[in-house]
């Protein structure tokens, strides 16, 4: 984990529009503090984007309240990178308004980039210079001064835990070092509103467990965050908010748990001894179950999310007497609370893009029937 003084992102949140004011014919009266509401530094209103008969964006409206932290879940090709493009001006839209921190992306573009950081699916560091000339050059870009801009470049070489690979050219740097430096460079301006597109797609768990430390760092000290991401892990411990989006709109919105809760009900699940013991698994759980069952077919699970009267428990066991008497050994049981992965599964019909399926993915009977 990082030393914990990164306070690198500061939100200002002057300019910032306020969410549905209450109007007052009566002069101006300050509310009690709890009922404040905090600015809105991203919104976004009816955004459309199509590639020829591909809506990557269909009609999409957000917003994210100054300080916290939104979540963007979706399978790949749901429109997430498009959605981010458009906030932070790389790509207009074919129809809809957005504000980032009270600025019109459309109309103030140039504004609009002076306020934001942005760090993308591939690090966009150059390789041939160190890490310190990296983040001095962005510095001087940003017009910094040469004093201040060297600064801040060794401040956030230090938060980043860079210090001592400062003077080493990038090309040295393994993958988790030049996401850290891609991040440390969109900090350099303290950026008001950063957007993080899939920031530890493809780090190993520890440079990831690594990365989430330093955003959390970042949500401690007050940003405002727009992170896309396919882990779900992620989005759980990160999010102060979620959307599930898929085919450009969004299917789903709220914190964790209350996505956990839309869901319902619990999961038992059964581990079975033999591969080819699933399907005839599955059959039993699915007929004390809702909907179709989920399989991890590399470690042998099946489970199957229950509802109603009878306690899980209950329907658990009535499902090992079944499995019993059609001789389906089982390994292991549980009964557990659904999973942002059951949400995922149950809102888009797939399972996380982290379970690729050469890890082996969760997946139903129909859905590796139909993969694509
Ligand atoms: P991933 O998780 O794979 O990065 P995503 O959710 O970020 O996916 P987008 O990259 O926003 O998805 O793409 C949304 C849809 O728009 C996809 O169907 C994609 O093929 C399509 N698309 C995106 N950019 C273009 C482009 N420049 N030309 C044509 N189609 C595009």
């Amino acid at each position: 984990m990082l030393s914990g003084h990164l306070s690198v992102v500061r939100p200002r949140v002057e300019g910032m529009s306020t969410p549905d004011p209450v109007s007052s014919s009566s002069a101006p009266r300050p509310a009690p503090p709890s009922l404040v509401s905090p600015p809105i530094a991203v919104r976004a209103r009816g955004l459309v984007k199509a590639y020829g008969s591909i809506r990557a964006l269909d009609g999409l409206d957000l917003e994210v309240p100054a300080g916290s932290v939104l979540g963007v879940l979706g399978p790949n090709g749901a429109g997430k990178t498009t959605l981010v493009r458009v906030l932070t001006t790389l790509l207009r839209p074919d129809a809809g308004s957005a504000e980032v921190a009270g600025i019109d992306v459309l109309a103030q573009p140039k504004r609009v980039r002076e306020v934001i950081g942005l760090s993308g699916q591939y690090a966009a560091v150059d390789e041939y210079l160190t890490g310190f000339e990296n983040l001095d050059m962005v510095g001087r870009l940003y017009h910094l001064g040469r004093g201040p801009a060297r600064a801040r470049a060794r401040e956030l070489l230090a938060d980043f835990r860079l210090e001592d690979a400062a003077d080493r050219p990038v090309k040295t740097y393994s993958g988790g070092m030049r996401r850290r430096l891609d991040l440390a460079a969109a900090l350099v301006a303290r950026p008001q509103v950063l957007f993080l597109d899939e920031p530890t797609t493809g780090l190993d768990p520890r440079s990831r467990n690594d990365m989430w430390g330093v955003l959390a760092d970042l949500v401690t000290g007050g940003a405002t965050l727009v992170l896309t991401t396919q882990y779900l892990e992620e989005a759980d411990r990160l999010a102060d908010s979620i959307v599930v989006i898929d085919h450009g709109r969004i299917i789903a919105r709220g914190t964790a748990d209350e996505l956990k809760a839309q869901v319902g009900g619990e999961v038992i699940e059964v581990v079975v001894a033999q591969a080819a013991q699933i399907p005839a698994a599955a059959k039993v759980l699915a007929a004390v179950g809702v909907g179709e069952p989920f399989i991890a077919e590399h470690i042998r699970r099946v489970s199957v999310r229950v509802a109603g009267e009878r306690p899980a428990a209950a329907l658990l066991v009535e499902a090992l007497r079944e499995l019993d008497a059609e001789q389906i050994p089982v390994l292991d049981v549980g009964v557990r609370r659904p999973t942002l992965d059951d949400v995922f599964l149950t809102l888009t019909g797939h399972a996380a893009e982290d379970q690729a399926p050469e890890s082996g993915s969760d997946s139903s009977p129909k859905q590796r029937e139909n993969a694509r």
